[in-house]
């Protein structure tokens, strides 16, 4: 072997431990859901292999973690399914699986047989084909026989494995259901929101859109997710029973749905329904009932299909999560920023288990896509703790009697002009001083995980601003006793309550009173992170968004409201003024923290391995002693943490002549 091919081989056992290595990380984060590294550097570890394999793309391999991206297509080419994908015959009540039961015992004719019970997951069907163990295919189910091959999509899902573990035959269809967590659902409309796009009506609808998306780095932001529930090899199945499917799939490297049952008897499944029918709400996915099978292949086989449907299986449905009834109304409000939301007002309707008035709007793009109006009929959903949402309008039913509706070009709290930015999904009202916003904001600032002004609640806002003696947040510290004794049905006790309540306020410190200030994209989480890296308001409202920025896990957009927020003179002015009622813009001394003089107020860069903690782990100490955590080196670093196999971030410091501390430098600093 000549120096150049020891040198490839050295690099192929390089690539291939990456591979192992990520793969392992994978299924710990994925499947066992005990991740052991930070996301941070499980993406040093996909970076290196990435830049290993770009140099030496020869050495790529079809289950390389970094083939799970594709890149972006134009469409989907048709995919001819080898089995065709049946739907299953529904059944509403228990008496339809009763009767299902009786059917089943009748072709079993005596003989003794079970069933598998296993949740109806509320997503959408997908085909994966395996070859030599190798992914090869993945459709959607189509109209059952032709459906679209999502390859590349499908191989963004991490609970898919690119290559079957174990031993295998060679051709293996393993077929589940796709879907969005509807933690995961909320996070991704939540995003939407913040840049102004079109949210998704419910998580199936997200996960739909997700995997007809073309460009799989947007598919592989959104971690849709899947339960296998079937393996065939060609049109043969490969167990004799149902059941064994699922600890196969297991052993392949699949997450398979913990919630299934092998039952004696009808009454057993029916057991396991009305248990599942309990957890539903408490799921983090929506499923729409339970899918009871024969377990026997044998049976399976000697049963049968109609031309609909296999005879050997059946699905139960639960309660409808959806619902049709009349639009009465819409009613727009104001929010804390100002804008107009339309909320449906409905007809009171029965719809799983509780009785639904109101639905979501969103805004008007939302009221124009149904083409709603007054009077109309609506198919409405409810997913999970969600609030309802309206599908479509029934346009059959209208009768000629509907009104058409204008959404409001005025704010209908103070009447001042509603202004919808270009490009912006969003309308807001004009007016700074409008009391819809005005009260929202102070609502906000007394809320308990801001500022937690106890008895400040709806009504009382309401009085204070409407009298005009509260017009925002710094005012609520110059009201007097008297004048909140002078409020109606105010009593006496409750006035001095109010007032102590207030002054108790002043000490909630600087996290809390940055969320309460309402400052855009900064919530619960950012203030923490800005009040442990700034201490002081003085000190953030300095900062540039280059400072900003470069604090661990803030973002441009969050450093941008940040910095334009203490640019406005009159958030200026309302600091100022709660400054001088007294109000602590410190953080507050929290028991983890061991201010350390070396630490406040210094800005640390980490980089490369450090031995003893993860890079997380050494922020945390960075932090708790007052220092600041920044991911890019500039001028204003005060230290460089360096540990093994440091890079760019090294030299960088080098040539700014910023101080670089080893990791035995750093403990002797912590210690
Ligand atoms: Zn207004």
């Amino acid at each position: 072997m000549n120096l150049f091919e020891q040198a490839k081989n050295n690099i192929k056992t390089e690539i291939e431990t990456l591979c192992v290595e990520i793969n392992r990380h994978n299924d710990l984060y994925y499947l066992k859901n005990t991740p052991e590294l930070a996301d941070a550097e499980f993406d040093a570890l996909l970076e290196k292999l990435k830049k290993l394999e770009e140099e030496n793309p020869e050495l790529i391999t079809a289950d390389s973690p970094t083939q799970r991206v594709g890149g972006r297509a134009t469409s989907f080419t048709p995919f001819v399914h080898r089995v065709s994908m049946m739907s299953l015959d529904n059944s509403y009540n228990i008496e339809d699986l009763r009767s299902f039961d009786e059917r089943c015992r009748r072709l079993a004719d005596g003989r003794d047989f079970q069933y598998v019970a296993e949740l109806k997951i509320d997503g959408l069907s997908l085909a994966l084909h395996f070859e030599n163990g190798f992914l090869v295919a993945g459709a959607t189910r189509g109209d059952g026989f032709i459906g679209d091959d999502v390859l590349n999509n499908v191989k963004t899902i991490r609970t898919i494995p690119l290559k079957l573990k174990g031993d295998f035959p060679k051709q293996v269809e393993v077929r589940g259901e796709a879907f969005l967590a509807r933690s995961v659902f909320e996070k991704i409309n939540n995003d939407l929101e913040m840049l102004g796009e079109k949210t998704f009506a419910n998580p199936r609808n997200a996960a739909s859109g997700t995997l007809r998306q073309l460009d799989s780095a947007i598919v592989a932001s959104r971690r849709l997710d899947i339960f296998p529930y079937d393996v065939l090899s060609g049109n043969q199945k490969l167990f004799p029973t149902h059941w064994e499917i699922f600890a196969w799939l297991e052993k392949k490297g699949f997450h398979v749905n913990p919630n299934r049952a092998l039952c004696e008897n009808i009454e057993e499944v029916i057991k396991f329904c009305d248990q599942m029918l309990a957890k539903r709400d408490a799921l983090d996915y929506d499923i729409d009932g339970v899918v009871i099978k024969v377990n026997s292949t044998q049976l399976q086989e000697e049963f049968g299909a109609t031309t609909k449907a296999p005879r050997w299986a059946i699905a139960y449905k639960y309660p409808a999560m959806q619902a049709t009834t009349r639009l009465n109304d819409i009613v727009v409000q104001v929010g804390r920023t100002g804008a107009l939301t339309p909320v449906a007002y409905l007809e009171p309707v029965q719809l799983a288990g509780t009785i639904v008035a109101r639905a979501s709007l969103h805004n008007e793009d939302e009221i124009k896509r149904l083409n709603i109006k007054l009077g109309d009929w609506v198919l409405i959903e409810k997913s999970g703790e969600i609030i309802p949402q309206i599908l479509q309008v029934i346009e059959s039913k209208r009768d000629g009697d509907e009104v058409e509706y204008e959404f409001p070009t005025y704010c209908p709290v103070c009447g001042f002009d509603a202004v919808r930015p270009e490009g912006e999904a969003v309308t807001r009202c004009s007016n700074t001083d409008c009391p819809a916003k005005v009260k929202a904001r102070i609502l906000y600032f007394a809320a308990r995980k801001a500022m937690d002004i106890e008895g400040l609640g709806n009504i009382l806002v309401e009085k204070l601003v409407d009298l005009g003696l509260v017009k925002n947040v710094a005012d609520l510290y110059s009201l007097t006793l008297e004048q909140v004794s002078e409020l109606e049905r105010m009593a006496e006790k409750s006035a001095t309550n109010l007032i102590n309540q207030i002054e108790a306020s002043k000490t909630r410190g600087l996290q809390r009173l940055l969320f309460g200030l309402d400052i855009r994209h900064v919530g619960e989480r950012y203030a923490k992170i800005l009040a442990r890296a700034f201490r002081s308001i003085e000190k953030l409202a300095e900062a540039s968004v280059e400072e900003l920025d470069a604090i661990h896990e803030i973002g441009l957009a969050v450093a941008v409201s940040v910095f334009n927020f203490f640019q406005n003179p009159h958030n200026q002015e309302i600091i100022e003024r709660l400054k001088a009622a007294g109000v602590k813009m410190e953080i507050d001394g929290d028991s983890s923290m061991v201010l350390d003089e070396n630490f406040i107020g210094k800005t640390f860069v980490l980089t490369g391995k450090l031995e003893n903690f993860t890079r997380d782990e050494a922020g945390k100490l960075v932090e708790e002693r007052g220092g600041r955590v920044s991911s890019t080196v500039s001028k204003k670093t005060d230290y460089v943490v360096a540990g093994a196999d440091a890079g760019s971030k090294l030299t960088k410091a080098e040539s700014l002549g910023v101080k670089i501390v080893n990791e035995e430098e750093f403990e002797n600093m912590i210690s």
